[in-house]
C-alpha cells in the first residue's frame, strides 16, 4: 500500500489521480488532499477518501468546510496548512497537481521531509529546478515525472544510461492554433483558446498551450529532470499527440512512447514505477490513426517558446522571470483583462527589463517572483 498527498486535489490532475485511487483500493491511499476555492469538491472528496489532513488556501473557505465534515479530517488553511499537508510520517509520494509556482514551498518541504514526488507541477522545476533538484539528491528521493511528455521521456530511458542520450525530442500538439499567424491571433476569443484539440486540463496551462509557453515550460522542466542541456533539446510539433516525445542515444537510436492522449498513464507510472499496471484505456489502434504527422514549430507566430529558450540560456534569474510573468500575464487574460497576443509582448517586455542574478534559495526566487510582479507592465 502507497500513502499519498495530492497538493491540488480539486484540479485536472488532481481528479485524474483520485480516479486511479479508486480503481487501485488496495494499492493507494489518500493521506492529504488540498485545494484553493472549490470546497464543495473537497468535501465530497474527504466523504469518500476520508484523508487525515484537508489544506484549503483560506481560513474563512476552511472554516466553512469544517463545519461540513467528519471530525477525523482535520482542516487546516494558508501555506502553512500546504506545508502540513505533505510532511504527515506515513506519506509516500506527494503529488504535486496544484497549478503555477505556488507548489515550490510544498515540492521542497515534502523533499526534506523524504518524500518521493510525482511531479505535473512544471512551474515549480522552471522557478526553482536547481534547488528542488539538488536538495532532491541530497535526500534520496525520486522526483518522477507526471507530464505526458516527461513520462514519456523517462519510460524510453528505462534500462539507459543517461550519458547515452544524445537529444530530447519533445513533441507538441502545436494546440488550438497551429497553422495560424500573428494577424489571425488579433482576433481569437478566449473560447477558442481554451478549446485545445487534444487535452482537457485546467485553464492556465490551457492557455499555455495556445500561446506554446507550455512547451517552453516543459524544455526547461525536461532540462532539469534528464540533467540535459537545452541544446539537446528539439521541439517538434506532433498534431495527432500519439508520439508522447522521444529520446535519441548515441547511437542514433530513437525510442518512443505512444498512446492516446490521456493523463492516467503518465500519472500511474509515477505513482507505481517500476511497476506498470493494467487499467482500461483502450488499445492504440495506428491503422485507425493513419498517419502521423511532424512539422518544426512557428517561433515568429508564437513568440513564448522562444522566450523560455532564452531565459535558460540567460540562466541565473531569468527563467524566474519568465515563470512569473507568465503567470500573471495569463491571469489577467483570464479576466479579460489584456487580448492574448498581449500575453508574449507583457513577458517580453519585463525579460528585457530584468538584469539577471544569481539566485540560490527559497528566499532568492520568491524575491525575483515579486521583482517581476512589481515590474510587469505592457509598454
Ligand atoms: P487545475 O487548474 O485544473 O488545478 C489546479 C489545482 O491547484 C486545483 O486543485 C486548485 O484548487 C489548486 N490550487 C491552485 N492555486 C492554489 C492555491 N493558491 N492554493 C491551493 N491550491 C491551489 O490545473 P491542472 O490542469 O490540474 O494542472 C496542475 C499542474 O499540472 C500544472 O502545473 C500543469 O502545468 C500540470 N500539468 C497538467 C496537465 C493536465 O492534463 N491537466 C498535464 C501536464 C501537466
Ligand atoms: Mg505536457
Amino acid at each position: 500500500m502507497k500513502n499519498i498527498s495530492i497538493i491540488g486535489s480539486t484540479g485536472s490532475i488532481g481528479t485524474q489521480t483520485l480516479n486511479i485511487v479508486r480503481l487501485n483500493p488496495d494499492k493507494l491511499k489518500v493521506l492529504a488532499i488540498s485545494g484553493n476555492s472549490n470546497i464543495d469538491l473537497l468535501e465530497k472528496q474527504i466523504l469518500e477518501f476520508n484523508p487525515k489532513i484537508c489544506a484549503v488556501m483560506s481560513s474563512e473557505n476552511a472554516a466553512r468546510l469544517k463545519a461540513r465534515i467528519p471530525s477525523s479530517t482535520r482542516i487546516i488553511s494558508g501555506m502553512q496548512g500546504l506545508l502540513e499537508s505533505v510532511c504527515l510520517p506515513e506519506i509516500d509520494i506527494v503529488v504535486t497537481a496544484i497549478s503555477g509556482m505556488i507548489g515550490l514551498q510544498p515540492t521542497l518541504e515534502a523533499i526534506k521531509h523524504n518524500k518521493d514526488i510525482a511531479l505535473a507541477n512544471k512551474e515549480t522545476l522552471v522557478a526553482g529546478g536547481r534547488l528542488v533538484m539538488d536538495l532532491a539528491k541530497k535526500h534520496g528521493v525520486s522526483i518522477l515525472p507526471v507530464d505526458s511528455e516527461h513520462s514519456a521521456i523517462f519510460q524510453a530511458m528505462q534500462g539507459n544510461l543517461s550519458s547515452a542520450v544524445r537529444k530530447i525530442i519533445l513533441t507538441a500538439s502545436g494546440g488550438p492554433f497551429r497553422g495560424k499567424k500573428r494577424e489571425d491571433l488579433l482576433r481569437v476569443s478566449l473560447e477558442d483558446v481554451l478549446k485545445h484539440p487534444n487535452w482537457s486540463m485546467g485553464e492556465k496551462i490551457t492557455v499555455d498551450s495556445a500561446t506554446l509557453m507550455n512547451k517552453g515550460l516543459e524544455a526547461i522542466e525536461a532540462k532539469w529532470l534528464f540533467d540535459v542541456s537545452m541544446d539537446q533539446i528539439e521541439v517538434v510539433v506532433h498534431p495527432q499527440s500519439i508520439i508522447h516525445s522521444a529520446v535519441e542515444f548515441v547511437d542514433h537510436s530513437v525510442i518512443a512512447q505512444m498512446g492516446y492522449p490521456d493523463m492516467t498513464l503518465p500519472i500511474q507510472y509515477a505513482l507505481f514505477y517500476p511497476e506498470r499496471i493494467s487499467n482500461h484505456n483502450p488499445s492504440l489502434d495506428l491503422s485507425a490513426i493513419g498517419n502521423l504527422t511532424f512539422e518544426k514549430p512557428d517561433l515568429n507566430t508564437f513568440p513564448c517558446l522562444g522566450f523560455a529558450f532564452e531565459a535558460m540560456s540567460i540562466g541565473k534569474s531569468m527563467p524566474i522571470v519568465l515563470n512569473k510573468a507568465n503567470e500573471i500575464a495569463v491571469e489577467l487574460y483570464l479576466k479579460n483583462r489584456i487580448g492574448f497576443i498581449e500575453i508574449p509582448e507583457l513577458i517580453g517586455n519585463v525579460m528585457s527589463r530584468h538584469t539577471p542574478i544569481d539566485v540560490g534559495s527559497l528566499e532568492d526566487i520568491l524575491a525575483v517572483s515579486e521583482w517581476t510582479a512589481n515590474n510587469i507592465r505592457s509598454n
